[in-house]
């Protein structure tokens, strides 16, 4: 089964080029919930190549907190927000989970922010949380099966 995903609208679709949900993180920073309107995103951290995508979009960028760029890629219909990639990590695409057709079927690998989770969200009790951000040596460790 290929895994899919698109927009609100129908009107931008992907497809992951992988057997299977890749490794997905949440984000319960601030800035999350800000950009989600919600508690927190889900989001896959991949290489762009391996996200296949097609219909109409948009794109935006700008300055993020780190010192590089962030660019945004949205349904140019509904403005769903895609995936975004970052000046810091080129070649690869941050893919907003909640938007795959199985999201019902995610289970996060780790979580992170967790200093600023809405106190009503509750976590498994065996979850790997992250007060703040993941160590860059354990996102290494986390991530690796999506990049090989
Ligand atoms: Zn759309
Ligand atoms: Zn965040």
């Amino acid at each position: 089964m290929p895994i899919t995903g698109g927009c609100r609208c129908g009107a931008c679709r992907y497809t992951l080029n992988y057997p299977a949900i890749p490794v997905i993180y949440a984000c319960h920073c601030r800035d999350c919930q800000t950009a989600t309107g919600g508690g927190f995103v889900l989001q896959a951290m991949m290489p762009a190549a391996r996200l296949v995508l097609t219909g109409d979009g948009i794109e935006r960028s700008a300055p993020n907190s780190r010192g590089g760029v962030t660019t945004q890629f949205y349904c140019a219909q509904c403005l769903t927000r895609l995936y975004s990639t970052n000046t810091a990590r080129p070649g690869v695409a941050l893919v907003r989970a909640g938007t795959l057709d199985a999201s019902d079927t995610i289970v996060p690998a780790v979580y992170m922010w967790g200093s600023r989770r809405q106190p009503w969200i509750g976590l498994p009790p065996e979850a790997e949380v992250h007060a703040e951000a993941i160590p860059l040596e354990r996102v290494m460790q986390i991530f690796a099966p999506n990049f090989s």
